[in-house]
């Protein structure tokens, strides 16, 4: 892209229930727009996308109504609700042949819409991924605060590599996006994918408020299977886990040997005791360690089956 042309933006919003908080945040991004392309940091042309998540409540009439008042209000509207990841993907996708990039951002400003001035300078410097990061976390609540961060540290721990405290709220260039629709994998986490795309990226911080209107539609239930989700798509370590807890127990079982053994030489063992004692703890491991090569293949197929891309060319010179 030319740096001296201002970048045409697409802010993506996937919207579940969002008929309360629609019209405060898009009311926000709209003057956010008129403000960034007064000072010539993007393109008048720039507009918000709005995802439509198969909402129960008046969402989409909503959209329409935002829609009818200023065309720079676009909107897409799923059958069903698939869920944040898919309604986000949906948009992005929707965007990717009509924008320099495209940021997406939740539909109830707690990601704070201003942060996306210091996203699109980013862009303008030449980063392909900018990544919105939670400054604090002080108007969460307690709960949903350590519970997040709990998340977080379970992925990494699971060999899942995702920027910490980064939701979705993110910038992403036209050719990341296109990188992105290559992943054809139906169990969608995107905060592991894009981090996986490559591309020069950078962090931009912002403070996090509480919800403009409505209410969290991410419980704990739907946070802990987030989580799950996010950890058995992209990481077999759980798997190799099994396959170690299964060789530590055979050692465990060697030293059980040797200690039995000496019991029965000393005559402090009571009979059918040995026989007992050995089988319990050598079929034990043998179990675990055949389930854990089992696990190792079914590692590989899983890895296999998503026909991720394999690599992503940066740079050309022809
Ligand atoms: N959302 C969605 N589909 C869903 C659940 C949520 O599109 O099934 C959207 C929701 O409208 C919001 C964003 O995802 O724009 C984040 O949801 P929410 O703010 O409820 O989550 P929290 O910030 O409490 O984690
Ligand atoms: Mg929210």
């Amino acid at each position: 892209m030319n740096n001296s042309t201002p970048p045409r933006i697409a802010i993506v919003v996937p919207c579940y229930n969002e008929e309360q908080a629609l019209p405060l945040s898009s009311k926000e991004m709209l003057s956010l727009l008129d403000e960034m392309s007064a000072s010539g940091l993007i393109a008048a042309d720039s507009y918000i996308l709005c995802s439509n998540d198969g909402s129960r409540d008046r969402t989409w009439q909503v959209i329409e109504q935002l829609h009818a008042a200023d065309d720079r209000i676009k909107g897409i509207s799923l059958a069903h609700n698939r869920g944040h990841q898919n309604a986000l993907l949906a948009g992005l996708m929707a965007v990717m042949d009509h924008c320099d990039a495209a940021i997406s951002i939740d539909a109830d400003l707690q990601d704070d819409p201003r942060a996306m001035i210091e996203m699109v300078k980013k862009f303008r410097e030449g980063c392909e991924i900018v990544y919105g990061v939670r400054s604090s976390r002080q108007t969460d609540t307690w709960f949903k605060r350590t519970t997040a961060h709990g998340f977080y540290s379970f992925q990494n721990v699971m060999g899942l590599e995702t920027i910490y405290d980064h939701a979705d709220y993110r910038l992403m260039s036209n050719r990341a996006l296109h990188l992105l629709a290559q992943y054809g994998e139906s169990n969608l986490f995107l905060r592991g994918i894009i981090p996986q795309i490559g591309l020069k990226s950078d962090v931009v911080k912002y403070a996090r408020n509480p919800r403009v209107a409505g209410e969290s539609k991410y419980p704990l239930s739907k946070m802990l299977s987030f989580s799950i989700d996010g950890i058995t798509s992209f990481s077999a370590r759980p798997m190799r886990w099994i396959f170690m807890t299964g060789l530590t127990l055979l050692i465990i079982d060697i030293l059980v040997a040797i200690y039995v053994l000496i019991a029965i030489l000393n005559g402090t063992a009571i009979g059918g005791w040995a026989s007992l004692m050995l089988s319990v703890w050598f079929l034990g491991s043998l179990m675990l360690i055949s389930i854990g090569i089992v696990g190792e293949y079914i590692g590989k197929i899983f890895t296999e089956v998503k026909h991720r891309p394999r690599f992503a060319v940066a740079e050309e010179l022809w």
